[in-house]
């Protein structure tokens, strides 16, 4: 505590960022069996062991309820009920990816944010990252997207993969799938690095935590 470079005081409200705003990411739901259709589940933050927020996750096919008490600035508390769209698709190889659609924008993302009233994506609230790092993610994300082009599937490492073009050889095919899908997932682990500074976790998993 108060080590060298910590000035700030604790009382002192930090810059809101991507880190600290309570980050909701599908694909640690996703591993965790949270969007299991019909489960209903805690998922709570912590940072260094304290609890900074807690949600209710209730799933079904096509949404998650996010359901959780809101107490905003001089303004009393609030019960909150907010559905989020979810969409699934293919992988090039087999397999569904789950997404949301930011309920702000309609966009496709991995991550939303609460913070706020509601949960919306990082470019609708408005958050920088507060990390160095992008530059590398960036760079993994556009030779992603050189090869989408090769392959001619739509630019955007979070869009859909495509086809074999007509005329590629199946092998070459794979390859370039394979050195897409590296790519995007140096690109994704840079992000949830950066998430990382703050821990997501499923809080209600009595049958683990307490196996009779
Ligand atoms: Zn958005």
């Amino acid at each position: 505590m108060g080590g060298r470079g910590s000035g700030r005081p604790a009382a002192y409200p930090s810059r809101p960022t991507a880190e600290n705003s309570l980050p909701l990411d599908i694909r640690h739901l996703h591993r965790s069996g949270v969007l299991a259709p019909g489960r209903a589940c805690r998922w709570q933050w912590t940072v260094n062991g304290r609890i900074r927020g807690s949600i209710e996750i209730h799933a079904d096919f096509s949404q998650v309820e996010l359901i959780y008490t809101f107490t905003g600035h001089q303004r009393p508390a609030e019960d909150i009920r907010q559905a989020v769209l979810l969409e699934r698709t293919p992988c090039a190889l087999g397999g569904h990816r789950p997404w949301f659609r930011c309920p702000a924008c309609a966009r496709r993302v991995a991550v939303i944010y609460g913070a706020g009233r509601l949960f919306a994506c990082r470019l609708c609230k408005g958050l920088p990252y507060a990390s160095q790092g992008e530059t590398q993610d960036d760079r993994a994300a556009r030779r992603a997207d050189r090869i989408r082009k090769q392959l001619g599937w739509m630019p955007g490492i979070l869009n859909e993969p495509g086809v074999k073009p007509r005329g590629m050889h199946w092998r070459t095919f794979r390859r370039l799938v394979g050195e897409h899908d590296a790519w995007v997932a140096m690109a994704l682990a840079g992000m949830s690095r950066r998430l990382g500074l703050m821990h997501g976790m499923l809080a209600d998993i009595r049958d683990r935590m307490h196996p009779s």
